[in-house]
């Protein structure tokens, strides 16, 4: 499941590709007929992520006319939770405010972000047209020099400005926002949050009113930093090492965000080899951790971003002795037994 960098990462490119230009909205599968309808031939105003709800802002352009366009009353959002198998894909007319937005002529952003293989990015085309859709696209928006495609989505909807805020409301604080004017201090909110339940801090972490955007790989690195026991009970870990856990969550994910991957490992503790083969074979269940960066020749490989997800078996980068794995609500847990004890 993409986390909330990755959604961070949709929200900007929506925004650069889309605001301020008329799209056109449909509903290809014939799910989302409805809610397309409303928003057909709407502005986008405006293009926000909170954790790993996407919420895209639509005016009339009759009433951006009137100037009470702004007006939040007036705006409808489309919001977007991708889920598990939820994913945008992107394709554009190769323009260059486009690559610059999407990082390629066609991109497909979900639980992993991938570039097609082929010709590099195509002359910007006077008459180009949107592709064909492919698959079932639940929500097709077109502008005039990208289309985006929704497909797999968890939750798709129009709400309202009163809706979207019911819908903040119940999350908790996200790393990557910056807390607006009159917003209580959300690190402080972090912290009460954890301190005020008997569950397991590593489930607290994947509770997304508790913290909005970790998923299960920023769950496992940020509490291996921090040295924390993922069953401890959150009422149980001193306020101190909560804040600095927000803190470490705070540049771990801001990070992600700007690269696109995630890297966890300090360049201290990448050893430079990979597992071998025969390891990883030997090694149940396991599956490589591909991430949009792994071609670039300075970005840090995917076997050494990270200290403990999908390491189950292999030798802890601190201490050696093998990484553990258990299933903790229906996801996988990853820790080290001797360096979280
Ligand atoms: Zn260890």
């Amino acid at each position: 499941m993409p986390e909330g960098h990755t959604v961070h990462r949709l929200a900007r490119a929506f925004g650069e590709l889309f605001t301020g230009e008329t799209l056109a909205v449909s509903s290809p599968q014939g799910r989302f007929a409805a809610g397309a309808a409303v928003l057909d031939g709407h502005v986008l105003v405006a293009s926000e992520a909170w954790g790993k709800q996407l919420f895209l802002g639509f005016a009339d352009p009759t009433l951006l006319g009137q100037g009470t366009a702004g007006r939040p009353d007036d705006v409808r959002w489309l919001r977007v939770h991708l889920g598990l198998y939820g994913a945008w894909t992107f394709t554009g007319d190769g323009s260059t405010a486009v690559v610059h937005a999407i990082g390629a002529p066609r991109r497909r952003i979900g639980e992993r972000e991938t570039v097609p293989a082929g010709p590099g990015a195509p002359e910007p085309d006077d008459a180009w047209s949107p592709p064909p859709p492919r698959g079932a696209v639940r929500v097709r928006l077109v502008g005039t020099h990208a289309v985006a495609d929704l497909t797999g989505p968890t939750a798709c909807e129009v709400v309202t400005g009163e809706e979207k805020r019911a819908v903040e409301d119940r999350l908790g604080p996200d790393p990557i926002r910056d807390a607006a004017p009159g917003e209580g201090d959300p690190r402080e909110e972090f912290v009460a949050a954890v301190r005020r339940s008997r569950s397991a801090v590593g489930l607290l972490l994947m509770n997304q009113d508790v913290v909005a955007g970790v998923g299960n790989i920023y769950r496992a690195e940020s509490l291996f930093r921090a040295r924390l026991d993922p069953m401890r009970p959150g009422r149980d870990v001193p306020a101190e090492d909560l804040r600095a856990l927000w803190d470490d969550l705070v540049v771990l994910l801001r990070d992600g965000t700007r690269t696109g991957a995630i890297v966890t490992t300090r360049p201290e503790d990448r050893d430079g080899a990979a597992p071998t083969a025969d390891v990883l074979d030997a090694l149940p269940g396991r599956r490589r951790v591909r991430q949009n960066t792994d071609d670039a020749p300075d970005a840090v490989p995917a076997d050494e971003a990270f200290y403990v997800y999908h390491r189950d078996g292999l030798p802890c980068r601190v201490c050696g002795t093998p990484v553990l794995l258990k299933e903790l609500a229906g996801r996988n847990l990853y820790w080290c037994g001797v360096c979280q004890a």
